[in-house]
């Protein structure tokens, strides 16, 4: 089973629920997703075993045989290639490696070269956690190749959980695409139930089941749970806003390593979801 955990926006408790959900759940592979501010690894302090780079393709023009036609450039919905006047100008930072230059060249004029955009590392982390998380690198744009690559590498797991990116980004689809069912984690202020709201609407068309987890519950108003009970979504759970979990979390510290009453919480998260995936 995959079990995604989101957010409309970063700074919600989304990698707080993702770490303790994986410590809590016994046999889960925790796998950072938010690969352009991947943050688990400051909190589950891995064992890193193995690094690997992740690679994008990026067209490279051999002048001789090109004749400046404008296909490629007609056919790259990026902008990555572009036929000037004496020469084709590739932007290799845009390109998003579909390969279909390539394709469109009557010339055969086109050829790859790879570059790295970013890393993937993987070890185990506090009481053994399996985990996994990828990095893109500073001024990359998209961070969805390395995605893809994470969820490959974890395919065959019995038990994941995916700290996904905030928002409704492609890279977020990416990593959400496929899961069995997804947890949004939200503060109960109006900002962040209307950023929820579209995480929601995304959900639905995607047709994965989903609840919400309310952090830093008794802060802002009863908007939240007036929308879920009007649109019929389950509340997980309710973390409430406490001075000593935010500071736990400043020093990079577990709230279930810290103090053991915490457990609860994350307990009665995995009891609901296992009642929702029943035939997981
Ligand atoms: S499609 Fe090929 S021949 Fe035409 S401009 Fe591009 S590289 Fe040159
Ligand atoms: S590989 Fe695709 S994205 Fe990259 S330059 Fe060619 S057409 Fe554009």
């Amino acid at each position: 089973m995959k079990i995604a955990i989101l957010s409309g926006k970063g700074g919600t408790g989304k990698t707080t629920v993702a770490t303790n959900l994986a410590l809590n759940y016994k046999n889960a592979v925790l796998v950072d997703a938010d690969v352009e501010e991947p943050n688990s690894h400051i909190f589950i302090k891995p064992d890193i075993k193995k690094t690997e780079s992740v690679y994008n393709n990026y067209p490279v023009v051999d002048s001789e045989k090109c004749d400046l036609c404008g296909d490629c450039g007609r056919f790259c919905h990026y902008n990555a290639i572009l036929p000037a006047k004496k020469s084709v100008l590739v932007f290799k930072e845009i390109c998003h490696d579909c390969g279909g230059c390539k394709i469109v060249c009557k010339k055969d004029a086109i050829s790859y070269e790879k570059r790295e955009i970013g890393k993937i590392f993987s070890g185990k982390g506090i009481a053994g956690i399996p985990f996994i998380y990828g990095d893109l690198n500073v001024g990359e744009v998209s961070g969805v190749k390395i995605i893809s690559k994470l969820k490959e590498i974890v395919e065959q797991e019995d038990l994941v959980i995916i700290d996904s990116p905030p928002g409704t980004s492609c890279a977020t689809v990416e990593a959400i695409e496929g899961v069995d069912y997804a947890v949004i984690v939200s503060e109960p202020t109006p900002f962040g139930v209307s950023d929820m709201k579209m995480v929601v609407e995304m959900l639905e068309k995607m047709h994965i089941p989903f609840g919400i987890v309310v952090n830093k519950a008794g802060l802002g108003d009863d908007e939240i749970y007036e929308y879920c009970q009007g649109k019929a979504i389950e509340v997980l759970e309710n973390i409430p806003f406490s001075e000593e979990i935010a500071k736990m979390y400043a020093v990079g510290e577990m709230m279930c390593t810290g103090q053991e009453q915490y457990n609860t919480y994350f307990e009665n998260i995995i009891h609901k979801i296992k009642k929702q995936t029943i035939n997981h």
